[in-house]
């Protein structure tokens, strides 16, 4: 039998074309300006090569639990392209020092845009897909803990109360970018920890180079009771194996596709599958084969078809049951009846 490790279904290459890029300026490459829901894998030149999703198809319904909409070149053609690869629920995941006024003004908006890009596409048939159901996580990230005050932390309780909010996120910390002194990033973390208690909400964790230390501060202030989401995972087992034990929620986004990254795909093999979600962190973290252009939910179908193959679960009925129990284990966790709290702030 194949090393499951190292094993990625290679996509089908159907076809050569040339996509027309929007332009950019300066040294980020251009983005080719999508029309219609198929993949297109960047080559040299400018080139973009059309390829398959996984063969045989996914069997199931995805949901990705981590993306970022504000940020997206072109967020209605993303929109429209993840419901058209089967994913049928997102939380996007944005930040008050960033985008959270705009994503929760205009969620509504991109999503009525995410509906006529779809019908003006070129291969419209394949529009029949519902759209994507969204719901919201709102945090200040580790980056921009130099934010909070108390001011800061009025507003991001008024984004929480919003009954689309389902989780708290992303907080922790990141002592790789180190973007904000450590006592900040500390001392932020622990307030939305609490934060997090008050209100009944899961916590999307982003932690980078510093999982002890986050750890430690968790351990202090407890695990939320409505449970944590470990995002963008790409730990080796036995660093992995406390956030295992404290029950926390494993995310595997396009990191654990990454040919390097065996370690991640061998941590991928240990987490229970209850506890096992799928994400993208979408505009960045592109999956294999498509990295090197912008990420979108749509990719997901390339991690979630890796993650069944490193845990040794063949396609068709072992696949369809997998895939089921990391969309339940999403909605169970995301797509949440408001809570106590958030009812009475209302
Ligand atoms: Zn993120």
């Amino acid at each position: 039998m194949a090393d499951p490790i190292a094993s990625t279904a290679a996509p089908e290459a159907l076809a050569d074309v040339s996509v027309g890029a929007s332009a950019h300026e300066g040294r980020r490459p251009a983005e080719p300006r999508l029309t219609d829901f198929l993949f297109h894998q960047r080559r040299k030149h400018g080139k973009y090569r059309v390829i398959g999703g996984p063969d045989p198809a996914l069997e199931g319904p995805l949901a990705d639990t981590h993306c970022h909409l504000a940020p997206l070149a072109d967020r209605a053609a993303s929109m429209a392209r993840a419901a058209a690869w089967g994913v049928d629920f997102a939380c996007d995941v944005c930040d008050p020092a960033e985008d959270a006024a705009e994503t929760f003004a205009c969620l509504s908006d991109w999503e009525a845009q995410a509906r006529s890009w779809a019908a003006a596409a070129d291969d419209a048939p394949a529009t029949s897909a519902a759209p994507v159901r969204y719901r919201l996580a709102v945090g200040v990230h580790p980056h921009n803990a130099t934010y909070w005050n108390e001011d800061a932390a009025s507003e991001l309780k008024r984004y929480l109360a919003d009954p689309r909010t389902a989780a708290l996120g992303e907080v922790g910390l990141d002592y790789y970018y180190d973007l904000s002194p450590r006592d900040d990033q500390r001392r932020v973390f622990r307030a939305q920890i609490r934060l997090a208690h008050e209100t009944g909400l899961p916590l999307a964790l982003h932690i980078r180079d510093a999982h002890d230390e986050a750890l430690a501060i968790l351990d202090e202030e407890g695990f939320p009771e409505a449970g944590a989401i470990l995002h963008c995972c790409s730990l080796p087992p036995a660093e992995l194996e406390p956030w295992i034990d404290r029950g926390c929620f494993i995310a595997y986004g396009g990191a654990v596709t990454f040919k390097k990254l065996d370690d991640a795909r061998r941590g991928a093999m240990l987490v229970p599958t209850d506890r096992l979600l799928t994400e993208t962190d979408c505009p960045y973290m592109t999956p294999e084969p498509l990295r090197g252009i912008e990420n979108g939910s749509e990719y997901m179908v390339f991690t979630a078809a890796l993650l069944a193959s490193v845990r040794g679960i063949e396609p068709g009925e072992d696949r369809r049951a997998f895939l089921a129990q990391l969309h339940d284990n999403a909605l169970g966790l995301l797509d949440r009846k408001p809570t106590a709290w958030q009812l009475s702030a209302r």
